[in-house]
């Protein structure tokens, strides 16, 4: 039940960001995100077999948005430690619980160094 919610948020925000996808013709920016894409699902591809492998495509993804001067697509953002940078996999190496203190919110906990993201749970209108 925990994991469907979570899926849920992202397959939500995954077709968010396709929609301003399409809206947005900057070229340079199209191939930016295309390549991201293809790097974080072989990023995903190779982690059960090779974390080590799917840590660079992570890195060079993340080097790709820097060097098209755009932030990484919030759905990408999410996959990745904050801290130490890795791709978070749920059920191996990240802990994601919901927290019903407060406003709701998902709590995803990097399990290789302990760091913390808070998501709210809360719907809000256009904020990027
Ligand atoms: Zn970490």
């Amino acid at each position: 039940m925990k994991r469907s919610v979570f899926s849920k948020l992202i397959t939500k925000q995954v077709l968010h960001a396709e929609k301003i996808g399409v809206k947005m013709r900057s070229s340079a920016k199209q191939i930016a995100r295309q390549r991201i894409q293809v790097l974080f699902q072989q990023a995903k591809n190779v982690y059960r077999n090779n974390p080590e492998l799917s840590n660079r495509y992570v890195a060079i993804a993340r080097k790709i948005a820097m060097a098209a001067k755009m932030p990484l697509p919030r759905q990408y953002k999410r996959q990745i430690c904050k801290k130490c940078k890795i791709l978070l996999v749920q059920g191996d190496n990240c802990r994601v619980r919901i927290r019903q203190k407060r406003e709701t919110h998902v709590v995803i906990t990097c399990l290789s160094c302990g760091n913390k993201t808070r998501i709210p749970l809360k719907k809000k209108k256009e904020q990027t």
